[in-house]
C-alpha cells in the first residue's frame, strides 16, 4: 500500500469505484481508494440493479442519463460484462394528476433529447402484455431504462480505474482520519498510514460513522429495503423477448424480469429505518430478516396489477439497507467549510446516479468546478442546522414519497416546524399559509375567513390563486409587508472588504451609502450568485442573496478568501421586513424621523424605525417602491409592532411568497436557481448589464465573461405571454418555434397585476424579436405565446425609482 497519495477514496461499492473510475479518466492517476472488505460491501451487492432516466429534476436526469450511457464504455474499456439488459421501462399513471406529471416530463425530454415517449393503456397492454390496465390512463416509455449486475459493473468501474494507475486496497479499513496542519489527510488505516491530499467519503452505508471521525455530520440514514423473485413463470420464459420494466407508482412498486420469473421491489408507506444509532462495523455480506408483513398492502396491490404473480412462487426475499439523504439526492461536493474533504455519499440509486456522481466529483476535485449545475446533488443545500432528529424524518418521509406524485407547489409537511422567526406565532394568528425553505418556515400566503390553511397541491392553478391575488393587488395599491427572513445574508468587513468583493463579485462594488447589484461568476463565467452588496461605510458591506443557497455561498466566499477580510454567515441574525409599494415611503416616514424623502433609489441607510436600530435599503424585489428594514430578531416584533400600527389607515397587508414571485414576473426578474443559476452565463439572462467590464480588478470569471461578450450568448431569456388557461408554465417546458422545439422555460406563473400567464424561457438569440410567435407546452398541450419585451407594471421603472 503506497504511503502518499493525491486523492484518497474511502469506500468500494459502487460510488467510490466509480469516483476512483472518473479520477484517473480526467488526468488524475496517483489515486487510491480503501476498502474495508471485499468490493460491493455495502448496499451494492443486494441491489436489485434497475436503472432509468426518469427524475423530476432535469440536472438529475441528464447526470442518470450519463450514467446509463457509460455502462457500454465500461465494458469497451474492461472487456468486462457489466450484465446490460436496455429492456425499456414503463411508468404508469392510474390517476390524472400522475398522467399530468408523466407528460410534464416528456416535454422536458423533448429538449434534453431523451427519446421518451406516453403510452395509451392499450399500448401498454402490447409491450407489458402482463400488466392489468384497468384503471391505468396511460404511461411513459423510456427505451434507455434497463438493469444490470452490480457486482459485475463495480468491478468493471474498478478495473477501469487500475487501469488508470488507480491503487485498490481490500480488507483495510479507515480507522482515522485527521487533517494536518497544511490541509492534507492523515489516513490511519488497519494497515497503516496514508497521507492524501484530499479524501472522498464514498462509505454508503457507514458515511455517517466515517463523516464522525472528521467532525463531519453528513445527514443521511439508511433504510431497509425489500424485493422478492419469484419462481419460473411459464408467460415470461415462453416470451420471445425480454419483459420490460414497470413502474407501478399507485402500488409503490417496481417490476422486471430475473432469469425466468419476476422480480418485484416496493417502497412501502410502513417503512422502517435501519440503524439508527449508527451502521455496526461488523455489518457485511448479509442481509436483514424478511419483514413481509411491511409489504402485504403492496403485495396485495401488485397481485391485482400483475395477475401472473398471484400464481408465481416467492424463490427469494432480499431485505437489504441503503441510504438516503432527507430530499433523496446525493450529498456530493467539496463539504463545506473543511478544505480538501470531498462527500460522495447517500447515493439511494447507485446503478442510475452511480456514474454521474463519479463525473461530477472528479470535474470539481480536478477542473474546480462541475460542468452541470449540481445543486441538487450539492452537499452544501443542506446546511450546519440540520440534526439527526430532522433527518431521520424527512429521510422516512422521502422514502415513503419515492413513487409519489411530486407537485411544483407541494409542501411536505414532516420535521416542521423546525426552524422559526419570531414572527410565526403572530403570522400563525393571521392565516400564514406556511412554505418551507432550507429548514425554516416561510409564509407562502394568508389564508382569509373560512378559507382552507393548506395549499391543494396541483399542476394546475391552486386554491391560493385568490389569497395571492389578494396579496399582489394590496401590494401594488397600498403597501404590503413581507418578512426578510429568507435572504441568504452575509457581512464583509476588513480593510480588504472592497479589493476582495471587487475581486469575487464581477459587478461595480457601491460607495458608501449605495447599493449595488451583481453577478457572482465561477472561473468558467457561470451563474454562481446574484447579490445585491451594499455599502455601510468603507470596510463594511452587507451582502444578500437566496437563503437556501447560503451555505453554497459561504462555502465559495472561504475557499477565495484573501486578505484582511471576514466575512460572516448572518442570514438567522438579521432578519426584518420589506415594505412595497405606491404608500410604502409614507409609511416609513411615519415610523421614523429619519428623512425617508432624502432616500434615493438603491440608498442605503442606518435608521431607528420605532425602536429599534435598522439598517434600511431602498429597493424591493416587488419591482414597486419599497424598503427593505433590517434589523437584529430581538427587536423584530416591536418593528413589526410599530409598522403595523402605523399602516392601517395605509391599506397595509401582509404578503407572502407566491404574491412575491408573481410580483416580480410583472418586471421579468429573474429568481436564483430559476432564470440564474451555473447552468447559465450573465450574457445569456441578462445580468451581464450589472457586469463592470471597465473596473481595473482582475474578477473571478473574467475572462469568460469577456470572451462571450466578444462574440455575444447563443441563447438568451426573454418573457412571454402565454394563452393558459388553468395551469401555468412551472419549470422546463419545451418552447416551440415554427414546429420544432428551440428552447424552454425557466420559470413562470400568473401576473395577478396584469391577468396574464407570463412564461421566462432561453431561446436562440437569432431568433428572438418582440411580439416572436411560440408555443410553450404545458401539461402535454401547445399553447400559443407571444415574446414582450415591455415590462407589465411600471415599465421603465417610474415608480420603483422615483
Ligand atoms: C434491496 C436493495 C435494492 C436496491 N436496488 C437498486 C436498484 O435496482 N437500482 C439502483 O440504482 N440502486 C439500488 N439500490 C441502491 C444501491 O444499492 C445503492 O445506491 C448503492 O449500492 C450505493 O453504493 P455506495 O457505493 O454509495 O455504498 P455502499 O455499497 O454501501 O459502499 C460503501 C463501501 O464503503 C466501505 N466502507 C465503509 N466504511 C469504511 C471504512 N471505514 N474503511 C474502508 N471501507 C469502508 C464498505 O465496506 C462498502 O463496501 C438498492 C439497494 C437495496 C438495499
Amino acid at each position: 500500500m503506497k504511503t502518499h497519495t493525491q486523492v484518497c477514496v474511502i469506500g468500494g461499492g459502487v460510488v467510490g469505484c466509480s469516483v476512483l473510475y472518473h479520477l484517473t479518466k480526467l488526468g488524475w492517476s496517483d489515486v487510491m481508494l480503501i476498502e474495508r472488505s471485499e468490493l460491493t460491501s455495502g448496499s451494492t451487492w443486494h441491489a436489485a440493479g434497475g436503472f432509468h432516466t426518469l427524475n423530476g429534476d432535469t440536472n438529475m436526469a441528464a447526470l442518470q442519463g450519463y450514467t446509463i450511457g457509460l455502462y457500454k464504455e465500461l465494458e469497451q474499456i474492461t472487456g468486462m460484462n457489466c450484465g446490460l439488459h436496455h429492456v425499456g421501462g414503463i411508468t404508469l399513471a392510474d390517476t390524472p394528476e400522475r398522467f399530468d406529471m408523466l407528460k410534464a416530463e416528456r416535454a422536458k425530454h423533448r429538449y434534453m433529447g431523451l427519446d421518451t415517449e406516453i403510452l395509451g393503456p392499450a399500448e401498454i397492454k402490447e409491450r407489458a402484455e402482463l400488466v392489468n390496465i384497468d384503471g391505468i390512463l396511460g404511461g411513459l416509455y423510456d427505451p434507455l431504462d434497463g438493469h444490470l449486475d452490480p457486482s459485475g459493473t463495480t468491478h468493471a468501474y474498478a478495473r477501469a480505474a487500475r487501469m488508470g494507475g488507480a491503487e485498490i486496497v481490500l480488507h483495510n479499513r479507515v480507522l482515522e482520519t485527521n487533517q494536518r496542519a497544511d490541509g492534507t489527510w492523515e489516513i490511519v488505516t488497519e494497515k497503516g498510514t496514508v497521507i492524501a491530499e484530499h479524501v472522498v467519503n464514498a462509505a454508503g452505508l457507514w458515511a455517517r460513522e466515517v463523516g464522525a471521525m472528521a467532525d463531519i455530520y453528513f445527514p443521511l440514514h439508511p433504510m431497509e429495503h425489500q424485493y422478492l423473485v419469484t419462481d419460473e413463470i411459464p408467460e415470461i420464459y415462453e416470451r420471445g423477448t425480454e419483459f420490460p420494466h414497470v413502474i407501478d407508482p399507485g402500488g409503490e412498486s417496481y417490476l422486471r424480469q430475473e432469469g425466468r420469473g419476476l422480480c418485484i421491489g416496493f417502497y412501502e408507506k410502513p417503512c422502517e429505518p435501519w440503524a439508527v444509532d449508527g451502521t455496526p462495523w461488523e455489518f457485511g455480506h448479509e442481509l436483514l430478516p424478511d419483514k413481509l408483513d411491511k409489504v402485504e398492502a403492496s403485495i396485495e396491490f401488485a397481485y391485482r396489477r400483475f395477475p401472473v404473480l398471484e400464481r408465481a412462487g416467492v424463490k427469494t426475499v432480499i431485505n437489504g439497507p441503503f441510504t438516503f439523504a432527507p430530499d433523496g439526492n446525493p450529498l456530493v461536493g467539496p463539504v463545506p467549510g473543511v478544505r480538501n474533504y470531498w462527500s460522495a455519499c447517500a447515493v439511494m440509486a447507485g446503478f442510475s446516479q452511480g456514474g454521474g456522481v463519479g463525473l461530477t466529483l472528479a470535474q470539481w476535485m480536478i477542473e474546480g468546478e462541475p460542468a452541470q449545475n449540481s445543486f441538487a446533488l450539492d452537499c452544501a443545500r443542506f446546511g450546519n442546522w440540520i440534526t439527526p432528529g430532522y433527518t431521520r424524518p424527512k429521510v422516512i418521509e422521502n422514502y415513503q414519497n419515492r413513487f409519489s406524485v411530486t407537485y411544483p407547489n407541494q409542501e411536505l409537511p414532516a420535521a416542521r416546524p423546525f426552524k422559526t422567526t419570531p414572527m410565526y406565532d403572530i403570522f400563525d394568528g393571521m392565516g400564514a399559509v406556511w412554505g418551507q425553505q432550507f429548514g425554516l418556515e416561510v409564509v407562502n400566503y394568508f389564508a382569509e375567513g373560512d378559507e382552507p390553511r393548506y395549499e391543494t397541491p396541483s399542476f394546475r392553478r391552486s386554491n391560493a390563486f385568490a389569497a395571492t391575488a389578494r396579496e399582489v393587488m394590496a401590494v401594488r395599491n397600498g403597501v404590503g409587508i413581507n418578512e426578510l427572513q429568507n435572504f441568504g445574508k452575509f457581512k464583509v468587513t476588513g480593510t480588504d472588504a472592497r479589493a476582495w468583493l471587487n475581486r469575487i463579485m464581477a459587478g461595480r462594488i457601491p460607495a458608501p451609502g449605495r447599493v449595488a447589484l451583481t453577478p457572482m461568476l465561477s472561473p468558467k463565467g457561470k451563474l454562481i450568485g446574484d447579490f445585491t452588496v451594499s455599502c455601510l461605510r468603507e470596510g463594511a458591506f452587507n451582502l444578500t442573496a437566496s437563503y437556501g443557497s447560503q451555505a453554497y455561498h459561504l462555502r465559495w466566499f472561504l475557499q477565495n478568501l484573501q486578505g484582511d477580510v471576514q466575512v460572516e454567515n448572518v442570514s438567522d441574525t438579521r432578519t426584518g421586513f420589506q415594505i412595497a409599494g405606491p404608500k410604502a415611503a409614507e409609511l416609513l416616514a411615519r415610523c421614523t424621523r429619519a428623512d425617508v424623502a432624502a432616500m434615493r433609489f438603491m440608498d442605503v441607510r442606518p435608521m431607528v424605525v420605532g425602536m429599534a436600530d435598522c439598517v434600511v435599503q431602498r429597493l424591493s424585489y416587488t419591482g414597486d417602491l419599497g424598503y427593505e428594514i433590517y434589523c437584529a430578531p430581538i427587536s423584530q416584533r416591536a418593528l413589526w409592532a410599530v409598522l403595523w400600527a402605523a399602516g392601517q389607515d395605509l391599506g397595509l397587508r401582509p404578503f407572502g411568497m407566491r404574491a412575491m414571485m408573481s410580483l416580480r414576473l410583472d418586471k421579468f426578474f429573474g429568481a436564483w436557481l430559476r432564470e440564474f443559476s451555473p447552468d447559465y452565463t450573465a450574457a445569456e439572462t441578462g445580468l451581464d448589464r450589472f457586469i463592470a467590464f471597465g473596473k481595473p480588478d482582475d474578477f473571478i470569471g473574467r475572462a469568460a465573461a469577456e470572451a462571450e461578450r466578444q462574440k455575444g450568448p447563443a441563447r438568451r431569456l426573454y418573457a412571454f405571454e402565454v394563452e393558459a388557461e388553468d395551469a401555468d408554465v412551472i419549470a422546463h417546458e419545451p418552447i416551440w418555434i415554427d414546429g420544432a422545439v428551440r428552447g424552454f422555460c425557466t420559470s413562470g406563473g400568473y401576473s395577478h397585476w396584469a391577468q396574464k400567464s407570463i412564461a421566462q424561457g432561453l431561446i436562440p438569440a437569432d431568433l428572438a424579436q418582440d411580439g416572436l410567435s411560440v408555443e410553450i407546452e404545458i401539461l402535454g398541450r401547445r399553447r400559443p405565446a407571444r415574446l414582450i419585451t415591455e415590462q407589465l407594471f411600471d415599465a421603465g421603472d417610474p415608480r420603483m425609482r422615483g
